[in-house]
């Protein structure tokens, strides 16, 4: 395909990024990827993977003449780095990120960049527990979605390019307001994830089973726990820090359901529990045929 972009800088070369660069080769949407990282060590990793065509000890050296260039750090190191590549952008170029909370990002990084950069906040809903340089895979957009967050008056041929380039990184596109992309994943990503950080705190509390016993019979559940409690904790905890309000309004949700369910249990509601059951049992279904997951055994994460 003919590139989307002509040099595409990431910034930051964990999970996201090295996915990224996967990906970019995979399609060939990038003429030139330059990259980044704050330690030797994973700028030597990423040298030694031949992540990008250049990986640079600066931030400043990596956004030179970039058309796109892509934060792929915490949220809460985005302001920071913002402001060091701010006086090296090329105008006319756009600022993008890949950040799990949107209004956050805004706020910390709109203020930093000169006009004349086109700023067009995203997030791809694709991730694992992994982390850093070597964690990274072309095939993790495939059919994920990625949202766009343009701000109002945002210019469209750029957005429209913006969304081409996930396109050849194998992503859906849509567009979203930046508080609403944060409810929505409070309710699809973050309070799910705290709440699995919980049960599995609780299930190394409880003296009562073995630690042995835990991981022989984990794969009745609390197995997709443990996976999704192992992801990257600096990323949850600015994930919590930054979307604070939507997260505590979902979790004041989640909280009512658990005592209702819990009332079912001690009074032996069973109609109460078997009607609650089915209707959860109807969005999996529904999630299944809308391509986001599969049937398989291994719920299809190979990875
Ligand atoms: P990761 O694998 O842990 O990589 C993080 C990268 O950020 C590394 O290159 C790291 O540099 C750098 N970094 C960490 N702290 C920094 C700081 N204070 N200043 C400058 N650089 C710093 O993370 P990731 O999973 O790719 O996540 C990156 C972003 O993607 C986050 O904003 C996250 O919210 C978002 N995201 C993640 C997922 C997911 O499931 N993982 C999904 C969608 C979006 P060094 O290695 O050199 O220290």
């Amino acid at each position: 395909m003919t590139a989307i972009y002509g040099k595409v800088a990431l910034i930051g070369l964990g999970l996201i990024a090295s996915s990224m660069a996967h990906a970019m080769r995979r399609s060939g949407a990038a003429k030139v990827i330059s990259g980044t990282s704050r330690s030797a060590e994973t700028r030597a990793t990423a040298r030694e993977l031949t992540l990008a065509d250049e990986i640079t000890d600066t931030a400043a050296e990596a956004v030179r003449d970039a058309d796109l260039v892509v934060l792929c750090v915490p949220i809460g190191a985005m302001e920071a780095v913002a402001r060091d590549i701010a006086p090296h952008l090329k105008p006319g170029a756009t600022l993008t990120d890949v950040g799990s909370v949107k209004r956050a990002v805004i706020e910390a990084v709109g203020p930093h960049l000169p006009d004349g950069v086109h700023f067009i906040p995203a997030h791809p809903l694709a991730g694992t527990e992994q982390s850093g340089p070597r964690s990274g895979f072309a095939e993790l957009f495939d059919n994920r979605w990625c949202i766009l967050v343009p701000p109002d008056g945002a210019d469209r041929k750029e957005v429209a390019r913006l969304a081409r380039f996930w396109e050849a990184l194998g992503s859906n596109v849509d567009e979203m307001e930046a508080d609403h992309h944060d409810l929505v994943l409070a309710v699809t990503s973050h309070a799910p994830h705290l709440i699995a950080y919980t049960m599995v705190g609780v299930a190394d509390d409880l003296r009562r089973v073995t630690d042995s016993e835990v991981v022989k019979y984990s794969a009745a559940g609390f197995r997709d726990f443990t996976r999704i409690a192992a992801s990257d904790p600096t990323m949850w905890r600015d994930v919590f820090l930054t979307n604070k309000d939507a997260t505590l309004e979902i979790l004041g949700r989640f909280t009512e359901e658990l005592f209702a369910l819990q009332r079912a249990i001690r009074t032996g509601d069973g109609d109460h529990l078997h009607a609650y059951f089915t209707h959860t049992r109807a969005i999996r279904r529904g999630i299944v045929e809308a391509g986001q997951d599969t049937d398989i055994p291994n719920f299809g994460r190979g990875r």
